[in-house]
């Protein structure tokens, strides 16, 4: 049982001893954590009582909210009977074999398999491995390269990190690990200004092609890509992109992977990002949403292509982990499929409550700060600039986009800052009632940062 202690006590212990992921542990310490305490629906409580508007999920998995008690009584329920068994000598557990019946289920009809692991990232992992025991059973071995892309988040393993395209991860360990490249993302404000985001896709997917024909594709093993990238700031991709990779893929004979990590489960208004943008991948990782965050787990869906090799070849796969499967994971993750399918939160994202975000964002596009607003059925970008004529943004070192953030905190609004975008992905129970509270809160916060900028003449 978690004592009670004082704000001051919790951040003195927590600076103490708790190296915290993506942080800067020096100035952390300084600064002091906040200390979130409690949830309910779409809000959250810190330790000195104060109210926040999630509007980020968490870390963009509480899709059906905090404090739902289906997914607490699957928990315990399942603790009770059997709280871990393995996979691995030919045993298996029920709530993993039922779990991997309903995923094929929910997804698109070429996935027909599920290999489970305990996160996103170890998810990627078998991705890589996968992926090159296919290329291996076919007798084309020397196919090994993976193709992604330069902002992309796939995670932070070594080969996450490494099929990820963040420069300050590469920068850190030795990364990428050999045989993973990278190409440009297929960000119009930042590549494609100048062009129609129609005439842009085509000629961001037209990156892969030159990478394959650099390479040449009898090296190429297989493309990643995250729907829309979320971590790099969900950058939704012109609507001509995704198809473009398909034909592309499809002519080179090269794997297409779908990171479903954030976009899996509702998020863009299908169950998986690759149905909302029109293609059809022979992988697709997932975690986050699975559980709605409530408790580890990951998987990747494997398609028939490549299953019937894996399995039709026959020979031990020599890849796994302890939590592969792990039941208690596995009974939240049906309970909240379950949730998911009998509150149809899916059709609410994609018939009401995206396009009702989209009004929202529409509007606040007029803002003077934003030079950019995208959303796509649950998450959503707002991008800061300087000049709203031009697109110019801001000197990047003025960090703009955490001065936007810090007022959102202390307004009650938890909305993460990527550089100077602002992005959003609440939870899929939303009502109309509280996307309207979420987004009066965006606006106050847009206008307290734009009264910091004029006041510190960064204008
Ligand atoms: C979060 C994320 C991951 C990594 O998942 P972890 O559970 O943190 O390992 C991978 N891919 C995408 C797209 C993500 O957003």
């Amino acid at each position: 049982m978690t004592q009670t202690r004082t704000t001051e006590e919790w951040q003195a212990a927590d600076a103490a001893h708790y190296l915290h992921p993506f942080t800067d542990f020096k100035s952390l310490a300084q600064k002091g954590s906040r200390v979130i305490a409690r949830g309910d629906n779409i809000y959250l409580w810190d330790s000195d009582g104060a109210k926040l508007l999630d509007a980020m999920s968490g870390l963009w998995c509480v899709n059906v909210g905090y404090g739902r008690q289906e997914l607490i009584a699957a928990a315990t329920h399942q603790l009770k009977e059997l709280p871990f068994y393995n996979s691995f000598f030919q045993t298996a557990t029920p709530p993993a074999i039922e779990l991997a019946e309903l995923l094929t289920e929910v997804s698109p009809p070429q996935f027909k398999h599920v290999f489970f692991s305990g996160s996103g990232s170890e998810g990627n992992d078998t991705v890589v491995r996968m992926v090159r025991r296919y290329w291996d059973l076919l007798g084309q071995p020397e196919r090994t390269i993976l193709i992604s892309r330069n902002n992309a988040y796939h995670g932070s393993t070594m080969a996450g990190a490494s099929l990820g395209g963040m420069s300050g991860m590469h920068a850190q360990g030795g990364l990428p690990i050999p045989g993973i490249v990278h190409i440009e993302q297929p960000f119009w404000f930042e590549h494609g200004k100048g062009m129609t985001r129609e005439a842009f896709g085509l000629k961001a997917a037209g990156w892969l092609e030159e990478k394959i024909v650099e390479l040449g594709a009898d090296k190429v093993a297989a493309f990643i890509g995250e729907p829309v990238q979320g971590a790099g700031g969900v950058i939704v991709p012109p609507s001509t992109y995704w198809p473009e990779i398909q034909r592309i893929c499809d002519k080179y004979g090269i794997l297409l992977v779908s990171d479903e990590v954030i976009c899996g489960f509702g998020r863009t208004g299908q169950w998986f990002g690759c149905e909302t943008f029109g293609f059809r991948p022979d992988l697709m990782t997932f975690a986050k949403g699975v559980t709605s965050g409530y408790i580890p787990l990951g998987g990747v869906m494997v398609g028939d292509r490549i299953a019937d090799v894996l399995i039709g070849q026959g020979g031990e796969f020599n890849h796994g982990y302890t939590y592969s499967g792990h039941p208690v994971a596995c009974a939240v993750a049906l309970a909240n499929i379950r949730l998911i399918q009998r509150d149809h939160l899916v059709e609410g994202v994609r018939n009401d409550l995206g396009p009702y975000l989209a009004e929202h964002f529409s509007a606040l596009a007029e803002h003077p700060l934003i030079g950019e607003a995208q959303s796509v059925g649950l998450m959503g970008a707002l991008q800061i600039v300087r000049d709203k004529a031009t697109g110019q943004t801001f000197d990047p070192s003025l960090e703009v986009g955490m001065l936007c953030r810090g007022h959102c905190f202390g307004n009650g609004l938890i909305m993460r800052a990527v550089g100077d975008r602002m992005i959003i992905a609440p939870p899929l129970v939303m009502t109309r009632a509280q996307i309207d509270e979420m987004a009066g809160l965006i606006r106050k916060c847009l206008d307290l940062t734009l009264v910091d900028a004029c006041g510190r003449g960064w204008l």
